[in-house]
């Protein structure tokens, strides 16, 4: 059973104390409800409080848990549409399991498919390791050196990837300039460049594939490995791919990339001599002011488009 209270209807005896701290206001009034509850000897039962308000939610959720010893529903009442709603129920939910507070949820959006409200409440946990289901799709932000057209593959894979049951990790990175290992995690992963791209696994190559072929590949890859239960490696594809790789790093070892500049950046901020922070922090400038050419971009003539 649940029990509990929600910010739009308080007890009338509360509505005083609700306009000069609403959320003592909301754990009062869930403390006299549990009370009731003892009172009546039930025990089975759990309690929520439902807020619009996501910090008043994070704050009355945290004050009610030292309060009491009952499980706790967290939700975000009328969240909104799927966009907002998602973002706010991550954001209030996300901070107080973080915080180890709460036992089951709910997402609330404004849609007529239920399903997608389990998917975001999935997310949620997913993203904080509280659940292991299905896959985890991880994909670069993208920069000036994306070299496909990252927005629609990214989109198909977390499509196909909805029929996997698996908890596999899937990267997908917008180009091979950085090498793979910012994906070294991802069991299986993705990169491309201008006309050619790789399938890696765990941080190695497996092969390298016509650009087009990039996410069939993928998906073969990862079909093949589930079915044996470990990643199938053909050696002369993967020192093919590993050559490719190498080949691309070495073309772009000057280029200067979102993981190098942030590299770079936690490379003079942990320097313990000053004079070798200063001369990162100068080398970081001295490329970013580089870089700044837009005629000389690296990806002019370089995007690849999906027909
Ligand atoms: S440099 Fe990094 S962020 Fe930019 S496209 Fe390549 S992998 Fe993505």
């Amino acid at each position: 059973m649940r029990i509990g209270v929600n910010s739009g209807s308080l007890p009338k005896h509360l509505h005083e104390l609700e306009r000069e701290n609403s959320v003592e206001a909301l754990v009062t009034a869930a403390v006299e409800f549990v009370e009731l509850m003892e009172r009546l000897d039930f025990e089975d039962f759990k309690v929520s409080i439902k807020s619009t308000s996501v910090p008043n939610t994070i704050a009355s959720n945290r004050l009610l848990a030292t309060k009491i010893d009952y499980p706790l529903h967290l939700g975000i009442t009328e969240a909104g549409t799927k966009w907002s709603g998602s973002l706010k129920s991550a954001v209030g939910l996300g901070t107080l399991l973080a915080d180890g507070v709460g036992d089951t949820i709910r997402i609330s959006l404004s849609t007529f498919h239920a399903e997608e409200e389990v998917k975001v409440a999935w997310e949620i946990l997913k993203a904080l390791k509280l659940r292991e289901r299905g896959p985890v799709l991880i994909a670069c932000p993208t920069c000036g050196r994306l070299q496909f057209d990252m927005d629609t593959v990214v989109a198909e894979i977390e499509q196909r990837l909805e029929a996997y049951e698996e908890p596999i990790e899937v990267a997908v990175l917008g180009c091979a300039v950085n090498g793979i290992g910012e994906a070294s995690h991802a069991d299986f992963g993705i990169t491309g460049a201008k006309n050619e791209g790789l399938i890696f696994s765990e941080g190695k190559p497996l092969k390298k594939v016509p650009q087009d072929r990039l996410v069939e590949e993928l998906f073969a890859e990862i079909d093949r490995s589930l079915k044996v239960g470990r990643t199938v490696v053909d050696e002369s594809k993967a020192a093919e791919g590993a050559e490719w790789l190498q080949r691309i790093e070495d073309e772009n070892a000057g280029e200067m990339t979102p993981e190098r500049l942030a590299a770079m950046e936690a490379a003079a901020a942990n320097a313990d001599d000053g004079d070798e922070a200063d001369a990162v922090t100068d080398a970081l400038v001295a490329r970013e002011r580089l870089t700044l050419d837009e005629d000389a971009s690296p990806t002019a003539g370089r995007r690849f488009t999906r027909a």
